[in-house]
């Protein structure tokens, strides 16, 4: 049933809203969401205006609103896994402002807590128990690497070589299928293997940085999990990945506040962010030319997107009233990819 729901999809891109619940401390009255409706329609509300004007309509796959446990919204994301261990190229990424719930869908809010497990997690999980299901048909074999694009530069997060890694080399023909053939990778065979793993990854990516969460809002995050497969029977190999990407925070900067390195760093992120958005949307028109070699994420991700790959990305949207014109934003780039 589950298989027969990836061949459903319309089209390989699909697009899932997820608005996150106010904070303690934000007053529940300053909402922009009007309306949450079943099949994917949002309805938002400019807290500046009144009349016909102060609404506007999108049109999603699916909203989860701010009481959607990490539980049913992976329930909506779990066939996608089921299809890289069948050997199809999957990413799943999180879009949206600083603070708007990136980490917490990916990730979650604690790495101890189940429940409280984010998508990475469970797709792991799944993994595992899929591959241990269909151990006397196929033998599986797992790897995971772990990078961070910063200012347009590849760092692996799980290098030996201690915090201050290389910079991998990015390849776009992919030798092997790999996209990062430099970095660093793990076999693992058990979700606590990944938790480990990727507690390693965070603690690099701290490094150098004033604040986990100010260089974490700035880098794009990739976790990549390679799954190889041999068919016992009749010995056919198959290759499956999956990207899990936990994207820099898209607000703008204004340019003249900011200055240098901070002025640098938003370059940047506005580049990989629009290089994400012209492939995606070029790959939904069925465009010949998809511009995947204009920056270093849509090159790491190239094999996950397009072709047979199928794509899911979360836009997270921070309900508050300030957040009005970044909700908008983020909602258009939304749409233009849907
Ligand atoms: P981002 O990664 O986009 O910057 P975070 O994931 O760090 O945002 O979320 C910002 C804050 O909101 C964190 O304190 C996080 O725990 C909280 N948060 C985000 N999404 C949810 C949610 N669905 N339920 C409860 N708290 C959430
Ligand atoms: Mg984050």
């Amino acid at each position: 049933r589950l298989y027969n729901e990836v061949q459903d999809l319309k089209g390989n891109i699909r697009v899932y809203c997820r608005i996150r619940p106010f904070l303690p401390g934000q007053s529940k009255k300053r909402t922009t969401v009007e309306y949450i409706g079943e099949n994917g329609e949002l309805v938002i509300s400019n807290p500046s205006k009144q009349g016909k004007d102060s609404h506007r309509l999108f049109k999603l796959n699916k909203v989860f609103g701010p009481a959607a446990t990490q539980e049913e919204v992976f329930l909506d994301t779990q066939p996608l896994i089921r299809s890289v261990l069948d050997g199809y190229n999957v990413c799943i990424f999180a879009y949206g402002q600083t603070g708007s719930g990136k980490t917490y869908t990916m990730s979650g809010p604690t790495m101890t807590s189940q429940e409280d497990w984010g998508v990475n997690y469970r797709a792991l999980h799944d993994l595992f128990q899929i591959s241990q299901n269909r151990k006397n048909s196929i033998s599986y074999e797992v790897g995971v690497q772990m990078v961070e694009i910063y200012n347009e530069q590849v760092r692996d997060l799980l290098s030996s070589d201690g915090p201050h890694r290389r910079y991998p080399s990015c390849s776009t023909t992919q030798p092997n299928g790999l996209a990062v053939p430099d970095a660093s990778m793990h076999a693992v065979t058990s979700t606590a293997d990944v938790l480990d793993l990727m507690n390693i990854g965070l603690m690099n990516r701290a490094v150098g940085a004033t604040a986990l969460n100010e260089r974490s809002s700035r880098s794009h995050s990739v976790l990549t999990v390679h799954v190889y497969g041999m068919d016992l029977e009749t010995g056919a190999v198959l290759h499956g990945n999956l990207h899990l990407v936990d994207l820099a925070g898209s607000e703008r900067v204004d340019r003249s506040e900011v200055t240098g390195e901070r002025l640098r760093e938003a370059q940047h992120i506005n580049k990989s962010l629009s290089a994400l958005g012209d492939v995606i949307f070029s790959l939904a028109q069925k465009s010949q030319h998809v511009p995947y070699r204009n920056s270093k994420l849509t090159q790491v991700l190239q094999s996950s997107l397009g072709g047979q790959a199928k794509t899911l990305m979360f836009v997270q949207l921070n309900p508050d009233v300030h957040s009005y014109s970044e909700t908008i934003s983020t909602l258009k780039f939304a749409e233009r990819v849907s």
